[in-house]
């Protein structure tokens, strides 16, 4: 079975799980003079993290979804108005920042332009018609299929930041991803925003944890906020060190990633009824499944009776995602899966 669901799938290496042993721990929620916690190994986490986005300081959580949470009641007070943009993973998915019963919100909606680049003009009218206080960009962008900011879009970005004085928080959960696929180092793409959150968890493979970067003084708050909402961990460093090795072991599977899942979308040129509607930048495609005549969950099921695992995801698409734990040599065979339900749903979705 070739699993494609989620790079959340991924499991830790044998270096990962050797390196939670060895690692020096200590209590991360009993904070020193310098309000660094005493667990050294968070703290190394911590630091490498904030070197590699070009940012002051780190604070590591137990999921991107805390990280984003805390990340942006930091910024806002209840009732504040936030420019997310409908499919994006905190509106869509996360959502807990504009429950009435918890953040209280409000989401205000920018477009996506035919570029996946979010919508600048668009993002400014709002700005200029209406008290903003945090404007959210998600890079690479999940829901459309991984794409990346583009160089145009991160100096719109900073534009807006200079002249309106808008904080901006990006939800990069799959940053280096984003990075690779655009060929924009991490620390640029991160030079545009105020704070940015990364998951260790995902495709690079660390069993737990994200980290949210930003200034000495945003990292401050959110470490109080942290620890308000229960996101304070002890001795984390079990789960740091893993992170660790993932950070200083990325590019070499990463870009193997993203081949692979080019080479799987270049052998997908040719169907008829599925769609792919979106530019492969990173490690992530999505099949439009709305022409074949299967649901999403028929297709799913018949791409796993043939062998492979996938996910629906919107409310027209199924979601292929690489990591490195899919064996290197099946692109073939997922082509070929999918070619297969192309020619079947020809003859109205039956078999
Ligand atoms: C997975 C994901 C998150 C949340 O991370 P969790 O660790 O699953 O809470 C946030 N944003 C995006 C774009 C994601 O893909």
């Amino acid at each position: 079975m070739i699993d494609l669901r989620s790079d959340t799938t991924t499991l830790p290496s044998v270096e990962m799980l050797n390196s939670i042993v060895s690692a020096p721990l200590g209590d991360d929620g009993r904070l020193g003079p310098s309000g660094r916690g005493e667990d050294p190994t968070v703290n190394e986490l911590e630091d490498l993290a904030a070197k590699l986005t070009g940012k002051e300081a780190a604070l590591l959580f137990p999921t991107g979804t805390l990280a984003n949470t805390t990340s942006i009641l930091s910024y806002c007070q209840p009732g504040d108005r936030v420019l997310v943009d409908p499919k994006m993973h905190i509106y869509k998915t996360e959502k807990i920042v504009f429950s009435d019963h918890f953040g209280q919100l409000t989401p205000v909606f920018y477009s996506m332009d035919t570029k996946f680049q979010p919508n600048f003009d668009d993002i400014k009218n709002h700005i200029e018609g209406s008290d903003i206080k945090l404007l959210c960009i998600e890079d690479s962008h999940n829901f459309q299929g991984g794409t990346t900011l583009n160089q145009d879009s991160l100096i719109a970005l900073k534009k807006i930041k200079e002249e309106y004085g808008v904080k901006v928080h990006l939800d990069g959960a799959r940053l280096f991803n984003a990075s690779i696929g655009s060929g924009i180092g991490v620390s640029d793409i991160c030079s545009a925003v105020d704070s940015v959150m990364f998951c260790l968890s995902k495709g690079l493979g660390a069993p737990i944890g994200s980290l949210v970067c930003a200034s000495k003084d945003d990292i401050k708050k959110l470490r109080e906020l942290r620890k308000s909402l229960g996101g304070g961990m002890r001795q984390a460093g079990i789960i740091a060190a893993p992170g660790i090795v993932a950070l200083n072991t990325f590019s070499s599977f990463l870009k193997e990633d993203h081949a692979l899942c080019r080479d799987v979308a270049d052998g997908l040129n040719d169907l008829i009824n599925i769609k792919i509607n979106h530019p492969i930048d990173t490690n992530i495609i999505m099949l439009n499944v709305s022409q074949t005549g299967f649901t999403q969950n028929e297709f799913c099921d018949l791409a796993e009776q043939k062998g492979l695992l996938i996910k629906p995801v919107l409310d027209d698409s199924v979601r292929l995602v690489f990591h490195r734990d899919v064996p290197r040599d099946s692109a073939e065979k997922v082509i070929e899966i999918i070619q297969d339900l192309d020619k079947e749903s020809r003859n109205g979705g039956k078999k």
